[in-house]
């Protein structure tokens, strides 16, 4: 079953179940006066992600109908860590958005899952207000997708500013993430993009929190892996949606070309407007042991790129986007283009909408799920680097490893962030010190049986920068141990520690992440 599927029938299954097996520490699957499921497939379903790697069985799953069923779900589950309860009743709480986390940061085991998307049905949970005087602004609920939102807001001619290549991640999720895309380098990751948050605490406290209101339960929450507390609502601020994109790719077999190129269009930031500036930058590998995807092109150019590719040892291929209002922009890309050192005749362009655009993935997505590629598993790996050690990267671990290992290429984007563009106050992790640090997303689909060679792989490629002392940062962090924790957040974990007895004391949220339980 695909993830939507799985999404709807978890929707269907929480409503309508009536095989229930009883709690054996509360009556007839109610804690606090909520219904709880646990019936086998209720619990299933809760006890996987995206990742399809990890499988934990929560207690059950609370589908709330109201904020209300969220706080005194919190609050029975602290009283279940007084010393009086029965030892086997649940005492952890996991949210869960979409769960498409790779390594079950969703799930609780023995705990309880919230089924975040049931808050959808609480009516209206995307609200834009085109006129105010921050500019506009969406309310929207920490349940909703990234593309509802994105269709909401088009209608009154607006969109959000901060990107995940992916929309049918829930706003909640990511913004306990980062949400990065090739728009961050101008405006930043998503957590740079809210202007206040509904959260409900690890104390079971409904608190709204701004840069100015409850500043630390607002930074701590932004990045902040889901330890502190349940985003029920993030006010987000709105731009006008270009009409049209004009969206490129640009190839290299050179990688110092094609960093050179990458950096130098994101450090046009701040004249984006003008000419030579582009609103989004991303790259992303081809490699001879393949899979081609070859769609984006003409047949013409798929025979010459595949010929290319099994010629060159890796193939970079830099993705940029020029947003289209009225006025044409060839003029401009042209000037662009003559500054830039990519493979004469490999530069190949598509014009979409906007819509088109940031619902790329979208299309991929029904590929693979018809090919039953999608419900698979995913042993991904996300690092940032600082940028004077890409080229130290580029040939330990993309020719060393993944070339010489011929791993198969699943999607392995790269691309460079401006570090100016991230708030050193919130929870989100990125390398210290460089102005220009990059993401390289080695994102593997595999059978179960790959499943560790991949984790292999990864390690193998950890341990290359742990040798070579490349201060890498993981995204979307996966680690087993508090030293582990401690030493990615850095100077961040005493205050990330502090946040937690404040706002989360007995530990109770997202244990999935496995920092604090
Ligand atoms: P879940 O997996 O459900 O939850 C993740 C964590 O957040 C858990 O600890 C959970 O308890 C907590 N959580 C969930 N909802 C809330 C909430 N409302 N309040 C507080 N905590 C909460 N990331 C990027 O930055 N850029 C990308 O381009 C990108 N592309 C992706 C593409 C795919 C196909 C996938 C599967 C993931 C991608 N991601 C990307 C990663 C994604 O941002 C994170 O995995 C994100 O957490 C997923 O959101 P979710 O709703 O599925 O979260």
């Amino acid at each position: 079953m695909n993830t939507f599927l799985i999404v709807l029938a978890f929707c269907v299954v929480l409503s309508t179940t009536t095989t229930t097996t009883a709690f054996s520490f509360f009556d007839d699957n109610i804690l606090n006066g909520l219904i709880l499921q646990n019936d086998t497939v209720t619990i299933d379903l809760a006890s996987i992600d995206y990742g399809h790697i990890v499988k934990v069985n929560p207690e059950a799953v609370l589908s709330p109908t109201s904020l209300n069923d969220i706080q005194s779900l919190i609050k029975a589950v602290n009283d279940n860590n007084s010393s009086s309860t029965l030892s086997s009743a649940p005492k952890t709480v996991a949210a869960r958005g979409q769960g498409h986390s790779v390594r079950g940061q969703s799930t609780a085991e023995k705990g309880i899952v919230v089924n975040m998307t049931s808050l959808g049905s609480l009516g209206r949970r995307i609200v834009v207000v085109p006129n105010s005087l921050l500019g506009p602004y969406a309310d929207v609920g920490g349940e909703q997708i990234w593309i509802n939102v994105l269709v909401e807001t088009l209608k009154h001619g607006l969109s959000p500013i901060s990107w995940t290549d992916y929309l049918g991640l829930s706003v909640g999720g990511t913004l306990s993430n980062a949400g990065i895309s090739g728009q961050a380098f101008r405006v930043g990751p998503q957590i740079a993009n809210v202007y206040e948050l509904d959260v409900i605490t690890g104390k079971g406290d409904l608190v709204t929190c701004s840069r100015i209101k409850e500043p630390e339960l607002f930074y701590s929450v932004l990045g902040g892996l889901g330890q502190f507390g349940i985003i029920t609502r993030a006010r987000i601020p709105l731009t006008k949606a270009p009409n049209k994109v004009k969206w490129l790719r640009l190839f290299y077999t050179d990688f110092s070309v094609f960093s050179r190129d990458q950096e130098r269009l994101i450090s046009l930031n701040g004249r984006m407007r003008e000419k030579g500036g582009v609103e989004y930058v991303e790259g992303f590998l081809l490699m001879k042991q393949g899979p081609l995807d070859l769609s984006f092109y003409s047949v013409p150019d798929q025979l010459r790129i595949t010929t290319l590719v099994a010629q060159s040892d890796v193939v970079y291929v830099l993705e940029l986007a020029k947003y289209v209002d009225t006025a044409p922009v060839d003029e401009d890309l042209e000037v662009l283009l003559k500054g830039l050192g990519f493979i004469p005749g490999f530069a190949f362009s598509k014009d979409v909408t906007y819509l088109e655009f940031l619902n790329r993935v979208a299309a991929d997505e029904e590929k693979l799920r018809k090919l039953g590629l999608w419900e698979v598993p995913h042993p991904w790996l996300n690092l940032f680097i600082p940028k004077s050690r890409m080229s130290e990267f580029n040939s330990g671990v993309f020719v060393n490893i993944l070339l010489q290992k011929k791993v198969p290429v699943g999607v392995f984007i790269v691309y460079p962030l401006n570090r100016n563009k991230w708030d050193d106050k919130m929870s989100g992790v990125i390398p210290n010190d460089e102005e220009v640090f990059y993401t390289v997303a080695l994102l593997h689909s595999s059978t179960a049986e790959e499943v560790e060679a991949f984790d292999g792989v990864n390690n193998q490629i950890l341990e290359f920068c742990r040798v070579a002392r490349i201060p890498v940062k993981q995204y979307l962090p996966h680690y087993e141990t508090q030293p582990d924790w401690i030493n990615h957040f850095g100077s961040k974990w005493p205050s990330f520690q502090r946040s937690k007895l404040t706002f989360d004391p007995n530990k109770i949220l997202a244990p999935g992440q496995k920092i604090f339980n």
